[in-house]
């Protein structure tokens, strides 16, 4: 492994066990190995630990402790979101969501329009905002969800969840936002948002990967995605993941903690970094709107260079940021996020999103500060990607917006 000194603005893709999280879960698995389902002791008081981390987890949300159900992953929390709202409304065949989805969302609905499902996705503006007279007009009587998240993974942009949430309600339609990206940046408060699904994934605030949850508001009818036996009271089946649940449960107590830090520190040294980017390396753009945006975020178009050259030449200073682009069998799409934005394929392919944290330092802002100019220089100076002398390769003439009726995988 590899002793270079790391700089992490990389935690949307995921976080930095916290040290406290680590201390809570290695007694579970170095000696306190019971099922919780046993009937002797010593499994029966690690399903205490379990109960004493739905209680935290809930505290987070805001949202009592019944409500929540344990899952592996936020992937798995969006899939059963989806499944459960069709399996419980057998007489509606239709989901209404967005284009800017994370993936875990638009490829299990692309998976039900080939099961007979309609799937309408919503388009986004420029700034990557939705337009609400729009959502109201395509919820339809045969909607069975409306999945929107709440804020962007690529962008930060931050959607109106509650106004959303009231939307569907006053049309009697079930709503599930994917929260993923939300805890400690955000207050949440499921009781004043009134959703009824929401999804969490604990390996972004500090836990490790491998555990989420899905909030279910009391009364809503629920068909669990696993099936088998009888835990998370018959929700989820599967033996617990004891360990992980256990440093979800100590990561959300941390991240109720260090809301403040999130949202001045944070906030002010993503500020910092992202003015000094975009007036100090021309032909430099933020993509999503500046407000309302999470405060660790910052999504940033550099023209005539490609996106992924930038991350290898960061790679070798110790920086890690990432692309919104995914790698599919070894041609570069551009994010479907920033495509739905109306960002041609071209500048989409230059875009760098550098996602702050808790454990971020002014000098590790400073590090990287240093050093991009001189690699965006370098690039565009080498780049077949283009140069302002070549502008039709960073520059569009024309924007494309994707049919949002066709989800692009992600
Ligand atoms: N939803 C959003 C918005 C995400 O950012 C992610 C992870 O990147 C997920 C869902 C999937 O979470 P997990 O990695 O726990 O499956």
């Amino acid at each position: 492994m590899s002793q270079q000194k790391v700089y992490y603005f990389d935690n949307n893709a995921t976080t930095r066990v916290a040290p406290e999280v680590l201390d809570a879960m290695l007694p579970f698995l170095r000696d306190h190995y019971g099922n919780p389902s046993s009937i002797y002791k010593f499994g029966s008081q690690t399903a205490r630990q379990v109960e004493e981390a739905r209680a935290k987890a809930a505290a987070l949300l805001n949202a009592d402790p019944k409500e929540i159900v344990f899952t592996s992953c936020g992937t798995e929390s969006n899939n059963a979101a989806l499944h459960s709202a069709l399996a419980t409304h057998p007489g509606r065949r239709h989901i209404l969501t967005t284009a800017v989805e994370h993936s875990a969302v638009i490829n299990h609905c692309a998976f039900l329009q080939k099961q007979g499902c309609e799937v309408t996705f919503l388009p986004v503006d420029a700034d990557g905002s939705l337009d609400l007279h729009l959502l109201d007009k395509s919820i339809r009587p045969d909607t069975a969800l409306v999945s929107v998240m709440w804020a962007n993974n690529e962008t930060g942009v931050v959607f109106p969840i509650e106004e959303i949430a009231a939307i569907c309600h006053s049309k009697n339609v079930l709503f599930h936002t994917d929260a993923t990206q939300v805890p400690g940046k955000m207050k949440m408060d499921v009781k004043a948002l009134d959703a009824d699904l929401l999804t969490l994934s604990a390996h972004k605030l500090h836990a490790p990967k491998g555990v989420g949850l899905l909030y279910v508001k009391r009364k809503t009818k629920f068909q669990p995605y696993l099936m088998g036996g009888h835990q998370e009271r018959g929700r989820r089946a599967g033996t617990e993941n004891v360990a992980a649940i256990v440093a979800f449960g100590r990561a959300a107590e941390l991240a109720l903690a260090n809301f403040q830090d999130e949202n001045t520190r944070v906030r002010a040294l993503r500020d910092r970094m992202e003015s000094a980017i975009l007036t100090g390396i021309p032909n430099t753009l933020r993509n999503g709107a500046q407000e309302p945006r999470l405060p660790n975020t910052s999504n940033i178009a550099f023209d005539f260079v490609e996106a992924e050259a930038i991350l290898l030449l960061l790679d070798q200073i110790g920086v890690c940021a990432s692309s919104g682009s995914a790698c599919t069998t070894g041609s570069l799409e551009p994010s479907h996020v920033l495509t739905a934005m109306g960002i041609s394929p071209a500048r989409a392919r230059g875009c760098i999103r550098f996602s702050l944290g808790i454990y971020n330092t002014g000098e590790e802002v400073d590090h990287l500060l240093k050093h991009l100019p001189q690699i965006i220089g370098k690039l565009r100076e080498i780049s077949p990607a283009g140069s302002p002398a070549h502008p039709a390769a960073g520059h569009p003439a024309v924007s494309t917006r994707p049919k949002h009726d066709q989800p692009k995988a992600a």
